[in-house]
């Protein structure tokens, strides 16, 4: 009988430790709306007790998001562990997620203990978290560079102590698909205790493998595979939800008789509100969901798709969500032709939401003959996952050449008020740049800057983005417009609603609730 693979996503916790990618409360209870209606088994929403912000969002998952089970991480210490209990409990389906470093690099440089100490302590953590929580999952992090023989040893103890869930991970990226599948079979003939809970896949991209070591193991018994949206997480990634699922769907059989009940179909939604909600743009040719993913350039392609689809197509686009037929609206085309066209994208949206895009789409089909599917799919993310705009631009104007030195000269609101300021600048941008800086009164440092044309032609839209750095903390931004010198503008005062955003939610944090007041943990990567 065919065999389910749970699918554990951890975007809201491993993802979301990418440099600014963090996320409010209500961004992260969205997403995870989302990850249910996208089918996913459990959902690790957080690490509540790195932050006071993020047991406020991972207990506003476990209450309001039905259907998953629920769960966050925590180190194996009482109080990380109490802290993730009080986060999750409130779900119907709460799961304990637990770890400890179990290769000797880990033992010996990070704890200075030994083995048996070791094994120890993750007994002692199992059996607490048990004495909490039903479902607990325990990570023998650093297991792909762990002794063999003493990976037996501590598996087979946390299991009898009542770990319901043995998550193997590859911390580091580190293995191949042979030694993955390997281990997981020989550590399932060693340890017959396994037979009483589910092995788990969590494989790190660092050398590009961590899709293929995702599904090594499950080929070789692992039914639980821990994945992100996009592939997105610490340093390369994790192994892409997306890559995972269709490859266990479009080479069925091959991985073993088995299956997952992802909802293929609403992927692209979920990869676009990831992508715009953490502002990490999907690179071009990604699997599955880049851009690129479903483009035939290659003329003989093009004539073999046209005769068959079958020729140069392993996967249908539809089939992940994407609209197979583009097409082209004109300024003509009116609020009802938009509202039928944006209902195939699968948003619901308000009347408000439905004005303010007609709105823009009018803006944009002005200064475009024709507004492509695309474009008009940019300009509903905008609305649906905008921030709150504290700095709004009102008007730019830009003076540049080749000879002249460039100006800017900015009308930004902040509420009610109406600020201006003019600088001159290396370029435009650095102009425009500086002027938002000085209508702050913040100084932010820019560590990356991309510019991408959303479709073909010269009056393409396009989408400017940002990642900018002010006090430690990085926060992403992005908008887009025809005139490219608005968007980078745009996103720049993007990134800068993120940041009153954020500053906002700690103010709050540190008024009301002195008494809940955590000491924060490091942040972890498992
Ligand atoms: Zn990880």
């Amino acid at each position: 009988m065919a065999e389910k693979v749970y699918v554990f996503d951890t975007t809201l916790r491993d993802g979301e430790q990418v440099p600014g990618a963090k996320l409010s409360m209500e961004q992260k209870v969205k997403i995870a709306k989302q990850l249910a209606a996208l089918g996913v088994d459990i959902i690790e929403a957080g690490f509540p007790a790195s932050s006071p912000g993020d047991f406020e969002s991972v207990r506003a998952v476990a209450r309001e998001v039905k259907g998953p089970v629920i769960t966050g991480l925590a180190r194996a210490v009482r109080k990380d562990i109490d802290t993730l209990w009080d986060a999750i409990r409130a779900a119907k389906r709460p799961r304990i997620h637990t770890f400890l470093g179990t290769s000797d690099i880990h033992i010996q440089k990070k704890f200075r203990s030994d083995r048996d100490k070791i094994l120890g302590w993750c007994v002692d953590t199992v059996k607490y978290a048990r004495s909490l929580c039903p479902d607990v999952e325990f990570s023998t992090e650093d297991a792909s560079r762990t002794d063999f023989e003493y990976l037996c040893r501590t598996v087979e103890a946390v299991v009898k102590a009542g770990a319901t869930t043995i998550n193997v991970p590859d911390t580091v990226g580190y293995a191949t698909p042979q030694e993955m599948a390997d281990r997981i079979r020989r550590l399932k003939e060693k340890v017959p205790a396994l037979d009483k809970a589910i092995v788990s896949m969590h494989c790190h991209n660092d050398l590009g493998l961590a899709t293929a070591n995702t599904l090594a193991g499950i080929y070789a018994g692992a039914r639980q595979a821990e994945v992100t949206v996009n592939g997105i997480g610490e340093r390369a990634g994790n192994a892409a939800l997306e890559e995972v699922v269709m490859a266990i769907r479009t080479r069925k059989g091959l991985f073993g008789d088995v299956y997952t009940d992802v909802k293929a179909k609403e992927i692209a939604k979920t990869s676009k509100m990831v992508a715009a909600l953490m502002g990490l743009p999907i690179q071009r040719n990604k699997a599955i969901v880049g851009t690129n993913a479903f483009a035939h350039s290659s003329g003989i392609h093009q004539d073999g798709i046209i005769k068959d689809r079958s020729t140069y197509e392993i996967i249908r686009p539809e089939d992940v969500g994407v609209s197979a037929h583009t097409f082209a609206l004109t300024a003509r085309s009116g609020r009802a032709a938009l509202k039928h066209h944006i209902a195939g994208f699968g948003h619901k949206l308000s009347d408000s939401q439905l004005d303010a895009i007609y709105g823009k789409f009018l803006e944009v089909a002005d200064k475009k003959k024709e507004v492509m599917i695309e474009d008009l799919e940019i300009l509903v993310q905008e609305e649906l996952f905008k921030v709150p705009e504290t700095y709004r631009l009102e008007h730019i104007q830009i003076l540049s050449g080749s000879r002249a030195t460039p100006m800017a000269a900015l009308r930004v609101k902040r509420g009610g008020e109406v600020i201006e300021e003019a600088s001159t600048g290396n370029g435009p941008i650095d102009a425009a740049y500086k002027c938002i800086e000085r209508i702050v009164g913040q100084k932010f440092t820019l560590l990356n800057f991309g510019l991408n044309a959303v479709t073909s032609g010269k009056d393409a839209i396009g989408e400017a983005t940002v990642r900018v750095r002010t006090n430690g903390t990085i926060f992403a931004g992005g908008a887009s417009s025809t005139d490219i010198i608005e968007a980078a503008v745009k996103a720049f005062l993007n990134a800068i609603n993120r940041w009153v955003a954020e500053e906002e939610k700690l103010k709050a944090a540190r008024k009301g609730k002195k008494a809940k007041r955590r000491e924060p943990a490091p942040a972890v990567s498992l």
